[in-house]
C-alpha cells in the first residue's frame, strides 16, 4: 500500500494495535457490546497503550501520532470493537488535537499529561435543542470575577461515563449571535455534573450519555482560545475528528467483510461453496471495491491533514460521508451471504449491522457531510488560525 511508502510506522502500528486488539479486546467484544460497558482493568490497559491519547505529542508524555497513523490505530481497535475504538479517537484525537492546537501553555502541560497518564475526555457539543444545528446551542457560561459558571445539558456524548475530564461548547454570547457567541470550556469532572448513561444502538460501551452541567465554576484560564472562537475550534476539532470516525467505520466494514468472505468459503449451497454462487461472489467483489475506496479515501484525508493542506476538510466529509454510505452498504450485504444465521444474535455481523449505521449519524449526519461538501466547494470553510 502506497502510504506505508509514505509512513514506514504506518503498518508497524497497524501490527502492534492489532496484536493488542486480537489478544486484549476480541475476548471481551461480545460481553462489551452486550453489557454497555468497558472493563476498568481494560480502560487502564487501552490508557496505558497509549490509545486514549493518540494524538498527545511525545513531548507530553503521549504516543505522538499523526493523524494517519490515529486513522490506522482507530480502524485495527474497531475492527474488533467500535465501542472500544470510539472511546480511542475521541479521547486521544477530538478531545487532544483543540487541546494541542488552542489551548494555552499551561492548560496543554495539564491536561495532555492527563490524557498521557491515562485520563480519559470527552467533546461536549450537542445538546437535546440541537446536533445539526449546533451553532444554536444554549449551554450557558457566565463569567462571574475570575471564574465562568457554566449550566445546561449535553447529550449523545460519547465517553461522558469514563470521562475524567470534558470539553465543554457554551454560550458566552447571545443566542442571536450564534456561532460567535459560543466558547469552549475544559471542565473537570466533580459534584456539579451529573451523567446518565444511554442504551445506544451500537458502538456499544463507549459510555455514550446525557450529561447535566449544574453551574459547574471553571477557572477563566480553563477556556480554550478567546470568548467566541470557541465554535471554530470546536469545528476544527470535528474535522479531525470525521477522519478517525470515519475510520471506526472503516474497521467495522473490514469486520463484516472478513466474516462475510470466510462464510462464502465455507457454507456450500447447492452442492458448491457460497463464493462459486456468481451472484455472492458478486457482492462479495462489490464489498472488496468499496472497502478499498474508503480505506483511500480516509487515509487521503488524513494525510493532507497531516501535511497542513487546508483543503483536508472538504477530504474530512467525503471521507466520512463515503465510509457511511459505503459502509453500510458493505454490512448489508455481509449480513446477506451470512442468511438466517447473519441476522441472529449469535454472528457477529448482526452486531456490525447496528454499528455501521452510527457513521451515517454521529460527527455529523450524511446531510451534514454534504453540506460541508458543498461549502467547501464555494469557497466558504477555511481552517481556523487564531
Ligand atoms: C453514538 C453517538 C455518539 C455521539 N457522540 C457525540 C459526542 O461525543 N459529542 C457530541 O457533541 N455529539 C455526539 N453525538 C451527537 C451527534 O453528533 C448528533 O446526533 C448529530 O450531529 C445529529 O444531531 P441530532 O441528533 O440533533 O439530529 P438533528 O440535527 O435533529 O437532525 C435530524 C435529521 O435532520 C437532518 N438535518 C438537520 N438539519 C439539516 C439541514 N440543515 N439540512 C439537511 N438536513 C438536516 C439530519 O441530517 C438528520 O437526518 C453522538 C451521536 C451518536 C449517535
Amino acid at each position: 500500500m502506497v502510504f506505508n511508502h509514505l509512513d514506514p510506522q504506518l503498518p508497524v502500528i497497524r501490527n502492534m494495535v492489532r496484536e493488542f486488539a486480537e489478544k486484549r479486546v476480541e475476548p471481551l467484544a461480545r460481553k462489551i457490546d452486550e453489557e454497555n460497558t468497558i472493563p476498568q482493568d481494560l480502560l487502564d490497559l487501552l490508557g496505558g497503550m497509549g490509545f486514549t491519547s493518540m494524538r498527545v505529542p511525545e513531548e507530553y508524555g503521549g504516543p505522538g501520532f499523526t493523524l494517519l497513523q490515529t486513522a490506522v490505530a482507530a480502524e485495527e481497535l474497531s475492527r474488533i470493537s467500535s465501542g472500544v475504538g470510539i472511546l480511542a479517537t475521541v479521547s486521544g484525537d477530538m478531545v487532544a488535537y483543540p487541546i494541542m492546537e488552542y489551548a494555552s501553555a499551561d492548560l496543554k502541560e495539564e491536561y495532555l499529561a492527563k490524557l498521557a497518564n491515562g485520563g480519559i475526555g470527552a467533546f461536549g457539543l450537542t445538546e437535546p435543542c440541537c446536533g445539526s444545528d449546533a451553532a444554536s446551542l444554549t449551554t450557558k457560561a457566565v463569567k462571574e470575577g475570575d471564574e465562568y459558571v457554566i449550566s445546561g445539558r449535553k447529550t449523545f456524548i460519547t465517553n461522558a461515563v469514563y470521562a475524567d475530564f470534558f470539553l465543554v461548547a457554551a454560550r458566552t454570547g447571545k443566542l442571536e449571535d450564534k456561532h460567535r457567541g459560543v466558547s469552549l470550556f475544559v471542565v473537570d469532572r466533580s459534584n456539579c455534573i451529573e451523567v446518565s448513561k444511554l442504551d445506544m444502538m451500537g458502538y456499544r460501551g463507549s459510555g455514550t450519555g446525557e450529561i447535566l452541567f449544574n453551574e459547574c465554576r471553571v477557572p477563566k484560564e480553563n477556556r480554550i482560545g478567546r470568548e467566541g472562537e470557541g465554535f471554530k475550534i470546536a469545528m476544527m476539532a470535528l474535522n479531525e475528528g470525521r477522519i478517525v470516525t470515519a475510520s471506526t467505520g472503516l474497521g467495522v466494514a473490514q469486520a463484516a467483510f472478513e466474516d462475510a468472505l470466510k462464510y462464502a468459503r465455507t457454507r456450500t449451497s447447492m452442492g458448491a461453496s457460497l463464493i462459486d454462487h456468481q451472484m455472492v461472489a458478486s457482492h462479495i467483489a462489490d464489498m472488496s471495491v468499496k472497502l478499498e475506496a474508503i480505506r483511500s479515501l480516509i487515509y487521503m484525508a488524513a494525510w493532507e491533514a497531516d501535511q497542513g493542506d487546508s483543503d483536508y476538510i472538504r477530504l474530512a466529509s467525503i471521507a466520512k460521508y463515503s465510509a457511511a454510505k459505503w459502509g453500510t452498504d458493505i454490512v448489508r450485504l455481509a449480513m446477506q451471504v451470512h442468511g438466517g444465521f447473519g441476522y441472529s444474535r449469535e454472528s457477529r455481523v448482526e452486531r456490525l449491522y447496528r454499528d455501521i449505521k452510527m457513521i451515517e449519524i454521529g460527527d455529523g449526519t450524511n446531510e451534514v457531510q454534504k453540506l460541508v461538501i458543498t461549502k467547501a466547494l464555494t469557497g466558504k470553510i477555511h481552517p481556523f488560525k487564531p
